[in-house]
């Protein structure tokens, strides 16, 4: 059934299309560029931002298999790589022409006992190396081993060897970021060694792109910049909004001073009130967090903050000093900024922000 929720998520594809021109700008003519359409495009629509990227770029990422196979579904054909695969996933993921990040001796071994079984010709995959995240990938000491199981093996094809770095948005962390692109050039200047040739070499993530151009290398992976933030207020100002979020006035109450509103009685009227319900609410991820003013919404272009507490599938605002009606539009965000705000006031980062709205939430697409 289509989704006839009122409150919608409005993805502008015209921003992307601005954001990846801008960072494309930023790349040597020859590098490649892989975008990262995970966690649903950063809580957007992985599948629409695919559709419309699949020419434009060279690959797409997900973190997981399923997130793979929902784009092969919906006809995408450009190369996907498969970030954080499992070892039971291994058949799906073939049978759906994604490309597997092997990381481990545990999840390599069990890709190579399937690509015999099934006879595999020359099935792209991709070598993850741990240069400090300590998170996923293998060790510079790991080579040899690798290459005595691979070289040679024509039922795969490493693709491309990369590594992920920790801090790429943090000035202050300077010196391990530069430690981590050494430690890099280390492992494939060992690992041309071992295989007497070196595939495609990639390194930087939104903020490495902006921050380290020295390691471009042959390829980037861009998160999300693409979705208009850039972890730095300065370029962030220079990106376009991707996301913005919409919704309406469900009801109006007024308030008699001494009365409470919400849960818990979150907020008792020190005066006489006005507030509007709107249809969202925590479960859609609007943290409870952002209750008791830490959040607000737009209605006829005025900030209307949020009373009492963030329930499940609803939030109160204040519209006291606003003339608005049952029925009227209402603005949750439409901005980098109010976006980086609640985040802030959430305690969190903007992509746990985006990524945390719900998929009860309609996408629509401009
Ligand atoms: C998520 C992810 C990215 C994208 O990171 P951004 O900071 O969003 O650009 C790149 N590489 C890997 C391995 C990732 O997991």
């Amino acid at each position: 059934m289509k989704n006839n929720h009122v409150t919608s998520l409005k993805i502008d594809l015209n921003a992307v299309d601005f954001n990846l021109n801008y960072f494309k700008s930023k790349l040597k003519k020859n590098t490649k560029l892989l975008v990262v359409v995970k966690a649903f495009g950063y809580g957007s629509d992985a599948v629409s931002i695919a559709k419309h990227l699949q020419n434009k770029v060279d690959y797409f990422a997900v973190a997981y298999t399923d997130e793979g196979i929902t784009l092969r579904s919906s006809g995408i054909k450009t190369p996907i790589v498969v970030l954080h695969p499992q070892v039971v996933n291994l058949e799906l993921l073939v049978a759906n022409q994604l490309e597997p990040n092997l990381y481990s001796h545990r999840i390599l071994d069990a890709f190579l006992s399937l690509s015999k079984r099934k006879n595999l010709d020359e099935y792209p995959i991709h070598l993850k190396f741990n240069t400090g995240l300590n998170r996923l990938g293998f060790s510079l000491d790991d080579i040899p081993k690798i290459a005595s199981k691979l070289k040679g093996n024509k039922t795969i094809k490493i693709s491309s060897v990369f590594s992920h770095l920790g801090a790429s948005e943090d000035k202050n962390e300077k010196t391990f970021s530069c430690n981590q692109i050494d430690k890099f050039k280390t492992i494939t200047f060992d690992f041309k060694k071992a295989f007497g040739f070196i595939p495609t070499q990639h390194m930087c993530n939104t903020s490495g792109i902006l921050n380290y151009p020295e390691a471009h290398f042959d390829m980037v992976r861009l998160g999300i910049g693409l979705y208009g933030f850039a972890n730095e207020k300065s370029k962030t100002s220079e990106l376009k909004n991707v996301v913005s979020l919409h919704s309406c006035v469900s009801q109006i109450h007024t308030i008699k001073k001494g009365e409470s509103v919400g849960y818990n009685r979150g907020c008792i009227a020190n005066r006489p009130m006005k507030t509007a319900t709107i249809p969202i609410g925590h479960a859609d991820g609007i943290s409870r967090k952002l209750g008791k003013g830490m959040g607000f919404v737009s209605i006829k272009n005025q900030r209307a903050f949020i009373v009492g507490n963030v329930c499940m599938d609803m939030i109160m605002v204040d519209i006291s000093d606003i003339d608005c009606n049952e029925g009227d539009a209402v603005i949750i965000f439409d901005n980098q900024k109010t976006v980086e705000t609640f985040a802030k006031n959430s305690g969190t980062i903007p992509y746990e922000f985006l990524t945390a709205i719900s998929q009860r939430i309609k996408r629509e697409i401009l």
